[in-house]
């Protein structure tokens, strides 16, 4: 990875908090906490951070624009970013994975951030495509390097850019857009690709995320093997990834509900999809375009065996936390209201700032509050391929409620 390296490393020093942040394996290091700085940064540079008796300590990537001034590759002795280090880092990345997929799910995370030493970097695989997804600029300049290694260690027949919305003007001026093919030029907008056996297509161009959530995978399979003849509402459905699991399960119907028609409409290609397979040829499904919080507030039988609450993100920032715990637990009363007794409710939720223990705490609140009977059966948090090594890393936590009554 030639390309940024001509310049040479800004050299830090940081606060003691943060030196010892660092030292316990914390990746960031914030904008506040750097005492001093040898030379102006800009994004992408390499930054060096020095410790009170100038010794080595740690190295990253400086990021000029962000709070979140320095993301680290690497803390402990010195290193030398060459080629080979690049390429055993992804190696050992690629090893964290071995056996955890077989031919039956062909959709997964490479690469989950800072939490596999990739800080702001996802690479998730769809099939033979590979979709790389930037949450900081620092990364622009390596793109050539990164294309190239992932190109010798992964063989994709084809790479897709995707950018976060923070990082897109910088990305123009480097000439990268968001849904840019790094490699071949251009590929179709959807790519199929399997999971447990299922057939989705990932829109990776275009879609949330990188095309699809990777992480809910085990929980939907969890939820199969609990619909069974159920009658099953699935909230935020996105593109049905939890229906297709429900009605491959035996679910007697299924319906999506979602604000976006577009979500749906790809809902409904990825039910073609799957047609052929005994329980989804037999579900009904039906999908519904409207805003879940308005909908729970309308007439409310409880008709369903098997509720999914799986809502976007409703805390981004710490201030919106207590708005998020307050907006969880309407969706939870309202999501329990449909269930008839004896039927089970998913709630999960990827708001890194509300914690597990909070979010669990909330929805057990919200079942106590509606009289109803009920029995936690699980509660889940990340899956192997999205690993999480920091409490900033944790978002995802999901829950399993049994109402008795
Ligand atoms: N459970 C899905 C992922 C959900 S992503 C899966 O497993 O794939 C969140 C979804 O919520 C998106 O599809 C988005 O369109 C939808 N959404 C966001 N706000 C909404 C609202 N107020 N009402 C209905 N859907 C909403």
């Amino acid at each position: 990875m030639k390309d940024a390296e001509a310049q040479r490393p800004i050299r830090l020093r940081i606060s003691p908090a943060a030196e010892r942040a660092v030292r316990s394996g914390h990746p960031w290091v914030y904008a506040d906490s750097i005492r001093a700085q040898h030379r102006e940064g800009v994004t992408g540079d390499l930054a060096v951070v020095f410790d009170r008796r100038d010794r080595f300590l740690a190295i990253g990537l400086y990021d000029a624009s962000s709070p979140i001034r320095l993301r680290l590759l690497h803390s402990g002795p010195p290193v030398l970013l060459d080629d080979a280090w690049w390429t055993r880092r992804l190696r050992e990345t690629l090893i964290r994975r071995d056996g955890l997929f077989g031919p039956e799910t062909t959709g997964h995370r490479w690469i989950h951030g800072e939490s596999d030493g990739w800080p702001g970097l996802i690479l998730d695989r769809y099939g033979g495509a590979l979709v790389l997804k930037l949450y900081t600029a620092a990364w622009l300049p390596r793109l050539p390097g990164l294309t190239a290694l992932f190109r010798t260690l992964l063989a994709p027949e084809r790479l897709v850019l995707r950018l976060s919305r923070n990082c897109r003007e910088q990305a123009a001026q480097a000439g990268y857009a968001d849904g840019a093919d790094l490699w071949p030029s251009d590929g179709a907008e959807r790519v199929p690709f399997l999971e447990n056996g299922l057939t989705f297509e990932a829109e990776v161009l275009r879609g949330q995320k990188t095309g699809f959530f990777l992480d809910q995978r085990d929980n939907r399979r969890r939820l199969g093997a609990l619909a069974a003849g159920a009658r099953v509402l699935n909230l935020f459905s996105y593109t049905g990834g939890f229906s297709l699991y429900a009605a491959r399960g035996g679910a007697q119907s299924v319906t999506d509900l979602d604000i976006s028609p577009h979500a749906l409409d790809q809902a409904r290609r990825n039910f073609d999809l799957n047609r052929h397979l005994p329980g989804v040829a037999d579900t009904r499904h039906e999908a519904v375009q409207a805003d879940v919080f308005d909908w729970l507030a309308g007439p409310a039988p409880a008709d369903f065996d098997l509720v999914v609450l799986d809502p976007p993100s409703l805390a981004r920032r710490e201030a919106e936390r207590a708005d998020a715990l307050k907006a969880y637990d309407y969706l939870a009363r309202g999501a329990l209201r449909r269930i008839r007794p004896g039927g089970s409710l998913l709630a999960a939720s990827c708001s890194a700032h509300v914690t597990a223990p909070e979010f669990f705490e909330t929805l057990g609140a919200a079942a106590r509050r509606s009289g109803r009977a009920f029995h936690p059966l699980e509660t889940t948090g990340h899956p192997p391929d999205h690993p999480s090594t920091f409490p900033e890393a944790a978002y995802l936590k999901a829950i399993y409620l049994k109402l008795t009554s």
